[in-house]
């Protein structure tokens, strides 16, 4: 009896487990449905908002505050292309052609030099010994001038401080051309309807007109020693970044050499970004060429200048220098090159 009872209950109990298995089942079921449901919905108010996205876009209404700001737009695009162009003045500087070859690794038993493959693909790499590398990282500027061939003569000490003067500026630059960007954008933003502002602002920004910002200073030049073993197992590099900070030294460095090789260069004074600084304040912060002032526009880029340019036989020395706004620099600078 205790057996047929046991077993019994233990049918039971199976019963009982596969109806819980079904519940269970159907559980599961209406909550995949209602997952379902939640997707399908957050997709449709994606999609909602696109096509709301796209109509406000293209609506009147948005095309009067576009059409409103068009002149300050146009002005911040400016400045951008101009930050840009400040930032190519390098390849003007050190664009050495070194001529073409053809290297090809011709090892025998397969031990073909991944790293070989990387070889010669930049003029701003130099690939060396080990020792070469270690004292390269303790005196940088010294290495960079003999392995890279750059002269430290009064040429080339004129070509890298006007390199730092538009770095320095293009870096100023891109930072003012966002917070002028951001003024714009909050003086129509009472026009602008909230949940675009707070979730579409990039797109907002390129719809208002205005191009891309570059805040990266991927620009600047960076110079690499390099050392792989024989084998290609043992690596290490040494990078020489040309950042504001390290050009500031570099000209410093250029000088020394340039005043030991001859006494007249020493004379006169260095474009560093103290003296930029120095020029800017004597100035007050205002054009020289069109009197506007750093104080009473926000968001001013002033550039220093060459009053009579470093081409026509001018001196870096603060007589000569003066402060303008980027505009009158500029057209200055388009002067200068017709005539
Ligand atoms: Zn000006």
């Amino acid at each position: 009896m205790a057996r047929t009872g046991s077993l019994r209950l233990f049918r039971c109990g199976r019963r009982h487990s596969k109806g819980s298995a079904v519940g269970l089942n159907n559980a599961f079921v209406s909550e995949g449905h209602k997952l379902l449901e939640i997707v399908a919905g957050i997709v449709f108010a994606l999609v909602a908002y696109q096509v709301y996205l796209h109509q406000y876009f293209k609506g009147a209404r948005f095309l009067l505050v576009r059409g409103g700001i068009a002149r300050h737009t146009g002005d911040c695009n400016d400045l951008n292309q101009h930050v840009e162009d400040l930032k190519s003045t390098y390849a003007d500087v050190k664009s050495t052609d070194y001529g073409r070859s053809d290297l090809s690794d011709t090892s025998h038993y397969n031990m073909r030099r991944r790293t070989w493959q990387e070889f010669g693909t930049s003029n701003r790499v130099h690939n060396c010994s080990g020792s070469v590398l270690k004292n390269a990282s303790s005196q940088p500027f010294k290495y960079l001038c003999k392995y890279f061939d750059i002269k430290g003569d009064e040429e080339t000490l004129s070509r890298f401080e006007h390199v730092l003067n538009n770095f320095a500026a293009a870096e100023q630059g891109k930072y003012l051309l966002e917070n002028e960007r951001n003024h714009i954008i909050s003086m129509v933003d009472d026009n602008i309807p909230k949940i675009i502002s707070a979730f579409s602002k990039k797109r907002l920004i390129r719809e208002l007109g205005f191009r891309p910002i570059d805040l990266s200073n991927l620009y600047f030049p960076v110079y690499t020693f390099r050392y792989i073993s024989a084998g290609g197992n043992s690596s290490a590099k040494c990078d020489i970044k040309l950042d504001i900070a390290n050009l500031d030294k570099f000209i410093a460095y250029l000088s020394d050499v340039v005043k030991f090789r001859n006494s007249v260069a020493g004379q006169r004074a260095l474009m560093t970004s103290s003296l930029r600084e120095k020029i800017k304040q004597r100035d007050n912060y205002t054009c020289q060429g069109c009197r506007l002032s750093a104080h009473q526009v926000t968001n001013l880029l002033l550039e220093i200048d060459h009053i009579i340019p470093l081409a026509r036989g001018g001196m870096t020395c603060e007589s000569n220098l003066q402060t303008l706004c980027w505009k009158c620099n500029r057209t200055k600078g388009a002067k200068v090159l017709q005539a």
